[in-house]
């Protein structure tokens, strides 16, 4: 079969990866000159099946309110005049209520959990390398009534198969000793040995090159325009490239994998995708002193930061802004990310040198993704991945070549049907 994958970020990437594996003839159209350079570029770097809990929870009005009109808060939420701003947020409320998060957290652990595996198979079998350290996610509380609150949600980790072990401050410090100069500050943690981190870009830029190996054909900036309707099904896709030049190119399936930018695309076809834009942070800093900097992948609860060590260098990523396709860095939030890493680890990079990026998170309000099939029979989606989309792409890239295949996948997920 031709399929055609809209989007090379790391979720289209890995999809075109495991269709060709599949045996399919695959073509990706991407509108940058290369694989990953949107949301995909400078994420936080984890592989967090642990902390795999949907943003939408009883707590989370109330953080809301709480940040409501600061510039520093790790949840910015700016009300726009845009209808699908105003739906995503009532649906958001819905999802906050206790039996839908029960649900919601199931499904996002099962998936995320395959998606690892699926992760730790294809470095098996390739060999691939993209910084990547399999030393766990260490979470560390400096607020009691948090990590209070933090027993209870690994107790339900647990009970979903997630072996992630309340720990008190010492053993966060002995786990990461990089830690030792705010050992004081620390009132616990928990720690997940089996979650990991890694360079997503370097993940998804090295499997695009191991794909065209493979025989998948990338086709670079080139923008996607209109999905083009037949009797029944999708006949095609209208691109434009750089000089303007319209074409299209017709195929047997079509997958929709552009991150925060699918509702566009499918809302023609009567396809209304709940996914809005959560703009995020991230600060690269190179390491001056080796030892000073963190190994073990971390996640400062109070500030909402999570933290990667790649190689030489460190990424620092978080905060969440809702306020439409902007990627413009606001400084305030970047100075903010800067001194919480320097009060943590003072001497372990040069903080002159930090690299400020911002990324849209393709969020939906449940933070489960869309992935499966649409009502025209050769319409697939894969995206929507929120806050966990380089978690969950092995994993869900995979299950969609089942379903293209006609084949169950392997993992119990709601998948569009
Ligand atoms: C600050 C931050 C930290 C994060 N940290 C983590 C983390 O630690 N762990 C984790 O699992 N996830 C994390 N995420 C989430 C993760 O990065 C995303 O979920 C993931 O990158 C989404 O991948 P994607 O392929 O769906 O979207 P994208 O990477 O955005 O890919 C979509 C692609 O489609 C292309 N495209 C869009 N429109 C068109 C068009 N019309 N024509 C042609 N091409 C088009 C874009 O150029 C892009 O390359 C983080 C995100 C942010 C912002």
């Amino acid at each position: 079969m031709n399929v055609v994958v809209l989007g090379a970020g790391v979720v289209g990437t890995a999809s075109a990866w495991y269709l060709r594996q599949a045996g399919h003839e695959v073509t990706v159209l991407e509108r940058q000159p290369g694989a990953a350079l949107e949301t995909s570029f400078a994420n936080g770097g984890q592989i967090s099946v642990s902390h795999a809990q949907p943003w939408a929870n009883p707590s989370a009005l109330f953080k809301v309110l709480r940040s409501l009109g600061r510039e520093d808060a790790p949840l910015l939420f700016r009300l726009r005049a845009d209808p699908l701003q105003w739906r995503w947020c009532a649906q958001f409320v819905r999802e906050c209520r206790p039996g839908r998060v029960a649900a919601n957290l199931r499904r996002i652990v099962a998936l995320a959990d395959y998606s690892r595996r699926s992760l730790q198979s294809l470095r098996a079998d390739s060999g691939i390398e993209y910084e990547n350290l399999a030393r766990g996610i260490l979470h560390f509380y400096t607020d009691q009534a948090e990590f209070d609150r933090s027993c209870a949600a690994a107790a339900a980790m647990r009970e979903l198969g997630c072996p992630r072990e309340t720990i008190d401050a010492d053993e966060v410090v002995r786990i990461e000793p990089a830690l030792a100069g705010v050992r004081a500050k620390l009132v616990g943690g928990d720690f997940t040995a089996s979650d990991e981190s890694g360079d997503a870009y370097q993940f998804t830029s090295r499997l695009a090159a191991m794909g065209k190996a493979a025989g998948i054909c990338f086709v670079h900036n080139m923008t996607v325009t209109r999905l083009l309707r037949g009797p029944g099904t999708i006949s095609g896709v209208e691109l434009i490239d750089g000089e303007g030049r319209h074409q299209v190119l017709h195929a047997d399936a079509f997958i929709v994998a552009l991150g925060s930018f699918s509702a566009a695309l499918t809302a023609p076809l009567g396809i209304r995708l709940m996914i809005y834009p959560g703009k995020g942070y991230s600060a690269t800093y190179p390491i001056v002193d080796p030892a000073a900097a963190p190994t073990v992948s971390l996640t400062d609860d109070g500030h909402k930061l999570v933290f990667s060590r790649l190689g030489s260098r460190l990424r620092v990523a978080g905060t969440c802004e809702l306020n439409g396709y902007t990627r413009e860095l606001n400084l305030v939030r970047c100075e903010a990310i800067t001194r919480r890493v320097r009060a943590l680890f003072p001497d372990a990079c040069d903080y002159d040198a930090a690299r400020y990026w911002t990324g849209l998170r393709p969020l939906t309000p449940s933070n489960l993704p869309y992935v499966g099939r649409t009502r025209y029979p050769n319409l697939f989606l894969n995206t929507g991945h929120g806050t966990l989309g380089w978690t969950m792409a092995c994993g869900s890239g995979r299950a969609l070549a089942d379903i293209v295949a006609g084949r169950t996948p392997e993992v119990a997920f709601p998948f569009a049907r």
